[in-house]
């Protein structure tokens, strides 16, 4: 079943939201004059939420699948083994690492905002801050897999992590099987976004070209 963890204070929402309307004040502007094209401005933050940005969390997954000792530093204290690899900065001050097994599946909520571990993972999709996802993660994480097309074991364990100001996790997906010998690169491939929030699987090597 579901260990939840919220104890923790979040961010400053006033903040947050003042900043916000600020960005969405300043873009209204410079669409209305001619000088952005709000669907380009979409194209460029989906790059970043989907493609730029996890690639980073990709190669500290790759990293740890092929280096045992990495791993294991990264499992202990993950910021500064993910800034072996020069990922650091904002919002990622304090980052958790959860590895997946056969037994337990980790996935991460923030049920109040939308933290998130920028340095690996770059800009949190729009769904993540959706109440929606941010309710049903908790109540029903199971519910929440199947909605994102897959089933886990009934044997393996499902556990929730509740991502603040002060830790954001991230999860460490398994090693999809026949990538013995594959190359760090190779292996980067096949770590999503979503694998490293919990709401997916890494691919299967048959779902790459290599
Ligand atoms: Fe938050």
């Amino acid at each position: 079943m579901t260990d939840h963890h919220h104890d923790h204070h979040h961010h400053d929402h006033s903040e947050l939201s003042e900043t916000d309307l600020r960005v969405r004040a300043l873009e209204s502007i410079l669409t209305e004059k001619g000088y952005i094209d709000p669907a380009a401005l979409d194209v460029l933050i989906e790059t970043y939420e989907s493609k730029v940005g996890p690639r980073n969390g990709a190669r500290v997954v790759a990293r740890a699948w092929t280096d045992p000792a990495f791993r294991a530093r990264l499992l202990s204290d993950a910021t500064p083994a993910i800034g072996e690899l020069g990922y650091a900065g904002r919002q990622g001050e304090h980052i958790v690492a959860v590895e997946n097994t056969p037994e337990l599946h980790n996935m991460v909520v923030c049920t109040l905002c939308s933290c998130y571990p920028w340095p690996v993972l770059g800009l949190p999709p729009v769904w993540y801050k959706s109440a929606p996802y941010r309710a049903k993660a908790v109540k029903d994480p199971r519910g929440v897999l199947q909605d994102f097309g897959f089933a886990l074991p009934a044997t393996t364990k499902i556990r929730v992590w509740d991502s603040t100001a002060e830790i954001r996790y991230f999860v460490v997906p398994m090693r999809p099987d026949g990538t013995e010998g594959w190359s760090e690169d190779q292996l980067a491939e096949l770590v999503t976004r979503d694998s490293m929030i919990g709401t997916g699987l890494a691919k299967r090597p048959d779902e790459v070209t290599r």
